[in-house]
């Protein structure tokens, strides 16, 4: 059995072997870019904005020309540059529109009296307000993004303002999805006494989704070593990293190893010192990643989130592939019993309105805390911490009904037996 830390450097150390000989790129429209990473740096191919502009609707001018000017025309986003000729006048200008040679400056709409002819300055100026310059965000040939960018909404937002519209980035994993068990019903109607109804693969394949993946193969079979073996070689033939959950276990029906091996997987390892997950097994073959789950849902969001998604973007080069991670002061105190690294369902709560949540003060939903809770304590300042970390009721691994409230997943340490009320625990932010 291996420790939490060393199982994340052994994926992570495979993944970037991997994406190190791959080395792929290729060009693609902004909008399938997205959660990819920029392969070369990325220049400007114009200013922006393109021309000075106005910032406001009201009255393009030359500043110091006086209070009184006559209004000679009207000047809409969209038209062309009209210049200012005559003194002590000006133009009505609209937001965007091109700040007519001549002007410098633009006052607003209600900073001045006017009655269609002429306006009347109401307070004083100061040359050049109001005006959005010409290049002040990018100027033509600026590197735009450096090499090495993940692409986000607000990164494609950049370049659609731009006029790019392909972009040349990363090549994404194809991921491939397999849930095992005889147990797996895929609907209500379908459902035969005894079997449940299977949820990991459809939590998994919102999981790529939400990173901008999506899975090439999904297949739900039973534990049978035939049907797994060709599943399996299907979906190492087509993709380049396979979640298999279910029967990674040592009960008389989990097969999942044994076909890995069969299939030509190399187990890097088998058993990870934590909770829930532990049966958890990684392997490769070639340029392929192979994650073997344990079934319980629960254990297959954790192992996604702290090992899974971090691995599959760091195949897409992306230089943050962790989740969020910050030090929050536990709710409530927690013990456990083992010497396991366990993950909790958790909440980021404000420090303020501990306590008054029971139901009573706000009339909202009370809230699920952990049974392990104990009441009171605390007591000293913690008002630089304006958030805690409260664990949620349901902690089992096949409950997922807390990841209804869930924000965080709770690190608890494999040593640490007790954690009291008030002290520092390391909290995993989910996307
Ligand atoms: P296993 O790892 O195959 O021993 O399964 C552990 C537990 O997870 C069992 O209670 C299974 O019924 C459950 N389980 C396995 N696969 C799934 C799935 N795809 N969806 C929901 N529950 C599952
Ligand atoms: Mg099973």
């Amino acid at each position: 059995m291996i420790s939490v830390e060393k199982a994340k450097e052994i994926i992570l150390t495979e993944a970037i072997r991997i994406k190190n000989q791959r080395n792929l790129s290729e060009n693609v429209f902004l909008a399938e870019s997205l959660a990819r990473v920029t392969t070369s740096p990325i220049q400007s191919p114009i200013s922006v904005p393109l021309f000075d502009n106005s910032a406001m609707d009201g009255f393009a001018l030359c500043s110091g020309e006086g209070d009184s000017l006559k209004i000679v025309g009207e000047i809409k986003a969209g038209d062309p540059p009209i210049p200012l000729q005559e003194p002590q006048s000006c133009l009505r200008i609209m937001t965007g529109a091109p700040l007519p040679p001549g002007a410098d400056t633009v006052v607003k709409k209600e900073d001045v009296v006017d009655n269609g002819k002429m306006i009347q300055l109401s307070r004083s100026i100061s040359s050049g307000e109001n005006v959005r310059r010409k290049g002040e965000d990018f100027q033509a040939g600026d590197i735009v993004l450096p090499s090495g960018t993940r692409m986000t909404p607000g990164v494609i937002g950049i370049l659609a303002s731009l006029g790019i519209q392909k972009v040349e980035v990363t090549v994404k994993p194809r991921v491939a999805i397999i849930a095992t068990g005889h147990e797996l019903a895929s609907s209500l109607e379908s459902l035969k006494p005894g079997q449940i109804i299977e949820s990991n693969s459809v939590m998994l394949q919102a999981s790529l989704l939400e990173m901008g993946m999506e899975p090439v193969v999904c297949e739900i079979v039973e534990d049978d070593p035939k049907r797994i073996q060709s599943s399996l070689m299907h979906a190492v033939e087509n993709s380049d990293v396979v979640i298999i959950t279910g029967g990674v276990s040592v009960g008389e029906h989990d097969h999942t190893r044994q076909v890995l091996h069969e299939i030509g997987v190399q187990e890097h390892f088998w058993k990870v010192n934590q909770k829930p997950g532990k049966p958890f097994c990684f392997g490769t073959i070639g340029q392929k990643l192979i994650f073997g789950l344990p079934g319980n849902p629960y254990a297959v969001f954790v192992c996604f989130y702290l090992y899974i998604r971090p691995a599959l973007l760091m195949m897409t080069g992306d230089p943050h592939p962790e989740l969020r991670r910050e030090r929050l002061k536990l709710a409530c105190s927690i013990s456990k019993k083992d010497d396991r690294t366990h993950f909790l369902k958790g909440r980021k709560i404000p420090f303020q309105l501990k306590g008054t949540m029971g139901g009573q003060a706000g009339g909202g939903p009370p809230p699920e805390r952990n049974e392990v809770s104990t009441a009171g304590g605390g007591g000293e300042d913690r008002t630089h911490c304006p958030y805690e970390a409260e664990p949620l009721k349901g902690q089992g691994s096949h409950l997922l009904r807390a990841l209804r409230d869930a924000d965080v997943i709770i690190q608890i340490p494999a040593e640490k037996k007790e954690i009291k009320e008030g002290e520092e625990v390391e909290v995993i932010f989910l996307p």
